[in-house]
C-alpha cells in the first residue's frame, strides 16, 4: 500500500468537488497515466479485471466458439461463457505455460470467432505466431494480460498485442487499485465503445445504443492507482531481487524445475512458479508441509478451469496434456515486494528440508 498520508492527500480534493465516480479527475488522470506507463495508445478503466474482460469480449459481438486455454484463473473461461460463447480449450507449451500456437490451428472451425490467450505469470504468449494465425482465419485476439502489468517484448508493452488486452488491478496483483482493471487497445473506437458499455451503454449525447452494464472504476480506486503507480517500478525491482534469490537457493536441485527466462521479454516478476517433477515429494505433499510451517504457497492454477464442477462434461473434451501435467505439479511460492530475502531463504530451506 502507498503511504497513508499520500493517499489521504490524493483523495482530499474529492471532499471539495463531491465528484465520486463517473469519469472524474482521478479516473481520467489514471487512464492517461496508465497509457503512458504501459506504453499503449488507449486505456479504458473498469471496476475490476473480470468485467474488463467480459466487456472487451462483448464489444466485438462475437459468435460461436472462442479458443482459450484451461491453464488460467477461472475468470477467463467465465468471461467467454457469460457472453454466450463456447470455450474451446487449447493446450499450453511447457516452458512458459502459455497457449501453444502449434496446437491452435487444428482447433479452428467455421464457428470460431476469436482467440483469448493468457500471458501466464507475466510471461508473454507467442504473440507473433498467434497474430499470424488470427489474421489467416480472420479471428479477433483478446489477451488476458491480468498477470502482465509492466511486461514487455523487445520494448513493446504487453498491452499492444492483438485487438485488445485486459489488465487486472486486483489487490493481489503487481499493481493495484484495490479492485480494478483496464482494457488497452490501439483502436480508439473500441475504447469509446467500452467506455459506453461500462456505463449502461449511455453515450456522450445521453443516448443508449448498446446494452451495457455498470462496471465503472470510482474515484477512490483511481486515487489508489495514482499513488501506487508512483511506486510500481520500485516494487517490480524488489520483486526481481526476491525472484533471483529464489533461483539462487533452488537451482540445481534434482526434480525442481524453476521459471525459465523468455528471450527478448522483460518480465514483471509477478509470480515464482516451481514445477515439482520426480522430486522426493509431490506438489500436494509439499504444499501441505509448507502450510504446516505457515508458508502459504498456491496451487495456481489447479484444477484446470475446464475441470471445475460448473464446466465438467459441458464441452467437447479438451486434449491438453501439458496443461494437465503442469497443473498437477506447479506451486507458486510467496512473492510480494515487502518479502524479505531472509524469509525467502527460510522458505527455500523448508523446501529443501
Ligand atoms: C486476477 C485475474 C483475473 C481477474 O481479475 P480481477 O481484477 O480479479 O477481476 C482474470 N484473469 C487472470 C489470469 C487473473 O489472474
Amino acid at each position: 500500500m502507498p503511504p497513508l498520508d499520500e493517499y489521504i492527500e490524493e483523495i482530499r480534493d474529492l471532499w471539495d468537488s463531491r465528484w465520486l465516480t463517473n469519469s472524474g479527475v482521478k479516473h481520467n488522470g489514471l487512464a492517461d497515466a496508465l497509457s503512458r506507463y504501459l506504453n499503449v495508445p488507449y486505456t479504458a478503466l473498469f471496476t475490476n479485471g473480470h468485467l474488463a474482460l467480459e466487456n472487451a469480449i462483448a464489444a466485438f459481438d462475437l459468435t460461436g466458439e472462442v479458443i482459450t486455454t484451461p491453464f488460467t484463473f477461472i475468470s477467463t473461461t467465465h468471461a467467454i461463457v457469460r457472453n454466450g460463447l463456447e470455450p474451446v480449450f487449447c493446450d499450453i507449451e511447457s516452458d512458459h505455460f502459455t497457449m501453444d500456437p502449434a496446437k491452435l490451428e487444428s482447433l479452428i472451425t467455421d464457428r470460431t470467432s476469436a482467440i483469448v490467450p493468457v500471458h501466464v505469470y507475466g510471461h508473454l504468449c507467442d504473440v507473433i505466431e498467434i497474430e499470424r494465425i488470427a489474421k489467416k482465419y480472420n479471428l479477433k485476439v483478446i489477451y488476458d494480460a491480468a498477470h502482465a502489468f509492466g511486461s514487455a517484448a523487445k520494448g513493446i508493452g504487453a498491452g499492444n498485442f492483438g485487438d485488445a488486452s485486459m489488465f487486472s488491478f486486483h489487490a493481489t496483483k503487481v499493481f493495484h487499485t484495490i479492485e480494478g482493471g483496464a482494457v488497452t487497445s490501439k483502436d480508439p473506437q473500441l475504447i469509446e465503445r467500452l467506455n459506453y458499455l461500462k456505463n449502461f451503454g449511455i453515450n456522450d449525447d445521453g443516448g443508449v445504443e448498446s446494452i451495457g452494464g455498470n462496471s465503472k472504476m470510482n474515484e477512490f480506486q483511481a486515487a489508489m492507482g495514482l499513488c501506487n503507480l508512483r511506486y510500481v517500478e520500485d516494487s517490480i525491482l524488489k520483486r526481481k531481487m526476491i525472484f533471483e534469490r529464489y533461483t539462487e537457493n533452488l537451482k540445481g536441485i534434482q526434480g525442481i524445475r524453476l521459471p525459465q527466462a523468455q528471450k527478448d521479454v522483460k518480465p514483471n516478476y509477478a509470480y515464482y512458479p516451481v514445477v515439482f517433477e520426480d522430486y522426493k515429494y509431490n506438489r500436494d505433499e509439499i504444499y501441505k508441509k509448507l502450510a504446516d510451517e505457515n508458508i502459504f504457497a498456491r496451487k495456481y492454477f489447479a484444477p484446470l478451469t475446464n475441470q471445475m464442477v460448473c464446466y465438467q462434461g459441458q464441452y467437447t473434451e479438451a486434449v491438453t496434456p501439458n496443461a494437465e501435467y503442469i497443473s498437477e505439479r506447479v506451486l507458486t511460492l510467496p512473492l510480494y515486494a515487502e518479502l524479505s530475502l531472509e524469509t525467502v531463504d527460510e522458505i527455500c530451506m523448508s523446501i529443501k528440508r
